[in-house]
């Protein structure tokens, strides 16, 4: 029941499809028309019970159809022409109060449903044709009525009233059962575009191989950043004779070995740092708020456990690597590019001078 009403209301995560619709409604109408040939054979309306087993005949054939998910838009097309014409009867033979006109007015929009769900490469679904055939259904029944008042077959009072509230109801059924479905649809659709977005802003923001932070999502952190009036440390490091351990093991133990040292530094910092893949084997940390002796102690840290890494390969050769650390501060009137070209500086130096340290 919490299901039916969070469906009507449109706040479901659950979708019915079109075989499910079509094959509901189908089953519905089915059912209406077999109501409606009792009581119009009881009433001794004979050209409705001649259109009532009409009716039956077709909504058994778009049933077996919408069950087999076959031709729906037919299926569609059919039981709108049979309820238009359907209507169209009742109203002329019977009267306004009838409720016949109710689906006249029902169907306007129900094109709007198919032109959503029918339309495709191989077939157009317009809804506007929809909307002008059944007006044009209503301003035909609402003129021709006005000269044709005294012919209508009067039923009792009680039958009348019945039988308009039972067209009010598969009325309101089947535009609940349309809409509703229309508007969880759109929901739904909305819902995977916003999941979507947020997946494809993720990999936008992330380095495919090591799942660092790119170097895009970096600059645009700091660029907007108020973190950094408040001062910060940044660490750039560089994998030492990276081209050999290619050269050496092959390519996909470079990769390897780019992975295996970014988990060392995913490890070593705290939430509101950011480490970043900043080049090819270049390794930046973004750390708000800290000063250089702890900057210089973390990059320490982080070089020790560099060092301590067993590579090993896919075919079991293991090796070790090492990486030159350059850390700096930022100062008054330094931007964020001042920063990583201090950093860059001092990663040079130690790279000039031995390489596998903390400069
Ligand atoms: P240094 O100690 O001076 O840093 O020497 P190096 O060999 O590490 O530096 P160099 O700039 O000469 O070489 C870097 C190499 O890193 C060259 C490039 O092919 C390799 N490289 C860059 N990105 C990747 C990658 O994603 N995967 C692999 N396997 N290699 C990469
Ligand atoms: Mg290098
Ligand atoms: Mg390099």
């Amino acid at each position: 029941m919490k299901s039916v009403w969070e469906y009507i209301s449109a706040r479901s995560k659950y979708v019915l499809s079109k075989k499910q619709v079509m094959s509901f409604v189908m089953l519905l109408l089915g059912i209406y028309h077999v109501c409606m040939l009792v009581l119009f054979a009881f009433a001794v309306v004979y050209p409705m019970v001649v259109i009532d087993v009409c009716s039956i005949v077709l909504y058994g054939f778009c049933y077996v159809q919408a069950r087999k998910s076959k031709n729906l838009l037919l299926v569609f097309n059919l039981s709108y022409a049979q309820i238009l014409v359907h209507s169209v009867a009742g109203v002329l033979l019977i009267g306004e109060e009838s409720g016949y006109g109710l689906f006249l007015i029902a169907l306007l929009p129900l094109g709007y449903y198919a032109s959503y769900n029918f339309d495709s490469k191989k077939q157009t679904v317009n809804p506007a044709f929809y909307v002008i055939f059944s007006a044009l259904a209503f301003f035909f029944v609402k003129t021709h009525g006005m000269f044709m008042k005294d012919s209508y077959i009067h039923l009792s009072k009680y039958g009348t009233k019945l039988l308009y509230i039972t067209n009010y109801i598969v009325v309101l059924i089947i535009l609940v059962m349309f809409f509703s479905t229309l508007l969880n649809q759109i929901r739904l659709l909305e819902n995977q575009q916003l999941h979507q977005n947020k997946k494809l802003e993720k990999l936008s923001k992330t380095d495919a191989l090591t799942g660092l932070a790119n170097r895009r999502s970096l600059q645009e952190r700091c660029e907007h950043s108020e973190t950094l009036k408040s001062g910060y440390a940044v660490i750039l490091a560089d994998i030492d004779d990276f081209k050999k351990i290619n050269d050496t093991y092959g390519h996909n133990a470079g990769d390897q070995t780019l992975k295996e040292v970014s988990e060392v530094f995913k490890k070593a910092v705290r939430g509101e740092d950011t480490v970043c893949r900043w080049g090819g084997e270049e390794i930046l940390v973004f750390l708000p708020g800290c000063p250089l002796h702890n900057a210089k102690y973390r990059a320490g840290e982080i070089l020790e456990n560099i060092r301590k890494l067993d590579i090993t390969t896919s075919d079991k050769t293991c090796f070790h690597v090492t990486m030159t650390f350059g850390v700096a501060v930022s100062e008054d009137g330094d931007n964020f590019t001042d920063v990583v070209s201090k950093a860059d500086a001092k990663l040079y130096t130690g790279k000039q001078n031995g390489k596998n340290k903390v400069v």
